[in-house]
């Protein structure tokens, strides 16, 4: 602010017409107070600025219009200038109109003419100025300002701390002061775009520092244009990325580690790969230590990018070895399990880890700049090191680096403790094997494509596999060529009826009794008993299938010889049953015309057990058929209402307890043997009364449905436990219950009924709970129409 001392001139400063025309025509206000801070003038330039018309100001006191600048600059500079009778000159603010203005202040002899400008527009460009400046100096970026042909104009504070120059030492040097001598090239391409107008946006590149080492940037160089718009020279943002560079680049590392740690299950093998992968990206070199079970540290893997100098590192490791109860370095990191980290190492931490000058010599040799030793940690104990260093690329470590070693440390402690539990569960698995060999029965194990990944000793022998091995490498069933698999019967056994195969298709226990027939000779060679379980997951999903062979050859052997004697007995008891049956009828006939009632009596109980003898001989004759495939049917279309109504009929004629209710009727024609379908029905309804001996009645349903026609036999009687309901018609099976009474019989009925129902494509099955009686139903087809 500039105050002149008062010219006489300016005093008499007069309002004549000339004067008064100019003030009306410029553009800068201009106004005259009185003594008492009334305006007495106010010109056309004023009342724009103001916002006021002339006639609401002319005579008004100043701060009574203007209430809101008393106590503003222009306030204390207007009361100076009346004060001090000096012209005051000044820049404010007035909040108001949000304007800048430059105020002179006259004082005269009759008050104060005030004459001001409207610079709000250059107090911003000013401002903006400031501001930029503001930031070019405070950014962390580098600003640089250089001319079309490299000179260097501007260099900011970041610049200086990035590149290490001062401004005073890079202003006027050509750019190239920081170009690597093989980018020069760059350069040239740069210029050459800027002249073209053309921005440069992050173009990554590197650039050297005073001290000589590099750095990775990020450029976006704007071309500056003169007020012409012609091109005069560059300005330059560059960013270090230096750190983005090193993350990527640790990113990169690990993750190239952590997929070669997971990808195998030998861990030295696994460190060698990671040591070597370090080496030079990450260190110049790396060790990695392990704690050798007699509690000394052994050097697994030593790298190097030169194979000499790793060499030459192994043999001064063996003759300086590690002393696990050194204070420092790797030692020091086994022992406390926690990271040792020098971003710096200077000769005297050299000297604290050594023995003697001939090894600190060596040491200083290889000129190591930075270091760090992560641990291996297992169940937080350090069961190994891996240890960064760097010597001749000048660099240094930092924390981000410390970081990155210890994710590297934590992938491979886990890829170790993955080695050891695959180790031992290898172990456990062995042991395993081993009991499984031992035992007699097979073993076989499917996955779920029925591939066989685990067999026994006896499971190989039993299937005819000259070894597990040659088992393992066999077909889905593992059977030999030299066997047919056949069943009971000596049918050829269908792949779909494997027990594996069964319960890979939804079964939760599948059992079968297969024969191996030998090829060559069409002769069962042995049997087996086969069961297959599956193994679920945790989501009850089959993870495999595990099938235990049982041999029953001998079982099978000792069946063949009693169904053998059976076959031969009834025969041979046939003949004589057939005979004394013909003279007891004989005899019948004589007592009868004799009178003789006693002895007739006899005869008739001697005729009913012979007539389950026969019934017991015929059964059994019918099996040893069944089991040679000869049971014959003599086929023809016949009315099942009125077979059921004969066999009825004959059942009940052998019973007084009970009474046979027949209900409802088939009207069904069926194709099939009468004698064989009445044997069944016969068998039931015989069955319902020998198991319901307190009971009066048995109910006989008749029905059809579209397909099929049904017969069941109803009776209230003992009941059979679910236990059973499968298993009753096996051959030669009898529930046996220690409370109940017990039934004669052999548990061949339902055997052979079960044979004659499915030999004519229907189904037998029952119904019962335990003491709630039992429902046995038989369901047949129907003839189909036109037969
Ligand atoms: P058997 O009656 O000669 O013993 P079966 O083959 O006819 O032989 O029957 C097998 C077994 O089924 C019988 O021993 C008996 O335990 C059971 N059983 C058959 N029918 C009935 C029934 N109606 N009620 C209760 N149990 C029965």
């Amino acid at each position: 602010m500039s105050s002149h001392p008062l010219s006489s001139d300016e005093t008499k400063l007069r309002l004549d017409r000339q004067i008064l025309a100019v003030l009306e025509s410029i553009s800068d206000g201009f106004i005259v107070l009185d003594t008492h801070w009334c305006y007495s003038y106010v010109n056309r330039a004023a009342e724009t600025i103001l916002q006021k018309q002339r006639e609401d100001l002319l005579g008004k006191n100043v701060w009574e219009v203007f209430p809101e600048a008393v106590s503003t600059t222009f306030w204390t500079k207007y009361y100076e200038a009346a004060d001090t009778q000096t012209i005051v000159e000044f820049e404010a603010f007035y909040p108001p109109f949000g304007k800048w203005f430059h105020v002179r202040v006259y004082p005269t002899e009759s008050g104060l003419a005030v004459y001001f400008q409207d610079i709000t527009e250059r107090k911003q460009i000013e401002e903006d100025q400031l501001r930029l400046a503001a930031i070019v100096a405070s950014s962390d970026d580098a600003i640089i300002g250089k001319t079309l042909d490299g000179i260097i104009t501007s260099w900011n504070l970041a610049a200086e701390k990035m590149f290490g120059y001062t401004a005073q030492e890079a202003i006027g040097k050509h750019i190239s002061l920081i170009i690597p001598v093989e980018l020069r090239e760059e350069e040239d391409v740069i210029i050459q775009k800027l002249r073209n107008g053309q921005h440069i946006d992050h173009f990554e590149t590197v650039r050297v520092r005073k001290d000589g080492t590099r750095i990775h940037l990020s450029l976006s160089i704007s071309p500056i244009k003169n007020k012409e718009g012609q091109i005069i020279g560059a300005s330059k943002i560059a960013r270090d990325i230096s750190e983005r560079k090193q993350l990527q680049q640790h990113l990169h590392f690990l993750s190239h580690a952590s997929k070669v740690l997971s990808s195998s299950l030998d861990y030295k093998m696994t460190l060698q790969t990671i040591a070597n992968l370090a080496v030079p990206q990450i260190a110049d070199w790396c060790t990695i230590d392990m704690l050798a079970e007699d509690g000394s540290i052994e050097q697994l893997v030593i790298a190097h990018a030169d194979p000499k100098r790793v060499q030459w590192a192994k043999e001064i490791r063996k003759k300086y070895p590690l002393d696990m109860n050194a204070t420092n370095g790797i030692p020091q990191v086994f022992r406390t399990g926690t990271p040792v980290f020098a971003p710096f190492i200077s000769d005297e931490m050299l000297a604290a880890t050594v023995v003697n000058s001939e090894q600190l010599t060596l040491l200083r040799k290889v000129g190591f700049t930075s270091g760090m030793t992560i641990p291996l940690l297992v169940n937080g104990k350090a069961i190994g090191t891996v240890t960064f260093a760097l010597a001749e690329s000048g660099r240094h470590y930092t924390q981000a680096d410390v970081a990155m070693a210890e994710e590297l440390a934590s992938h491979a402690s886990l890829a170790i403790q993955n080695a050891q539990l695959y180790r031992e569960v290898q172990q456990s698995r062995d042991q395993l094997d081993i009991i499984l060999q031992g035992v007699a029965d097979g073993i076989v194990v499917y996955d779920t494509d029925s591939r066989i990944i685990y067999a026994n000793e006896a499971a190989a022998q039993m299937t005819g596999s000259t070894s597990v091995q040659t088992m393992l490498k066999a077909a889905s069933t593992g059977i030999a060529d030299k066997y047919e698999i056949v069943d009971e019967q000596g049918q050829p056994f269908p792949r779909s009826r494997f027990t594996h195969i069964r319960v890979l298709a939804g079964e939760r226990e599948a059992q079968a009794t297969i024969g191996y027939s030998n090829t060559q000779t069409g002769k069962p060679e042995r049997w087996s008993l086969v069961k297959s379980r599956p193994v679920l997951d945790e989501r009850g999903e089959v993870t495999m299938v595990v099938t235990i062979i049982h041999d029953i050859t001998e079982r099978v052997l000792a069946e063949q010889r009693k169904d053998e004697f059976i076959s031969m007995t009834s025969h041979e008891l046939k003949t004589p049953v057939t005979s004394l049956k013909g003279f007891t009828n004989v005899l019948q006939r004589r007592l009868a015309k004799q009178g003789d009632e006693k002895s007739l009596y006899y005869l008739a109980r001697i005729d009913a057990q012979l007539n389950k003898l026969a019934k017991l001989i015929s059964d059994l004759l019918d099996i040893t058929r069944m089991q040679t495939g000869k049971l014959t049917f003599q086929m023809e279309a016949f009315d099942l209402d009125v077979l059921m109504c004969e066999t009825v009929e004959n059942v009940q004629a052998t019973t007084i307890t009970h009474r046979f209710l027949i209900e409802g009727r088939t009207d069904a024609r069926l194709c099939g043997d009468k004698d064989r379908l009445g044997q069944v029905f016969s068998n039931l309804l015989t069955n319902a009364v020998k198991y319901s001996p307190r009971a009066n009645k048995v109910l006989v349903g008749l029905s059809r449905d579209q397909e099929q026609a049904i017969v069941s036999v109803r009776d209230f009687g003992i009941g059979i436990d679910e236990a059973h309901h499968q298993k009753i018609f096996e051959r030669f099976y009898q529930v046996t219950d220690p409370e109940e009474r017990t039934y004669p019989g052999l548990g061949i009925g339902l055997y052979i009924s079960r044979e004659i129902v499915e030999r004519h494509h229907g189904q037998i099955g029952v119904e019962s709970r335990k003491g709630e009686g039992a429902i046995f139903s038989v369901a047949l087809p129907l003839l189909a129409e036109g037969k």
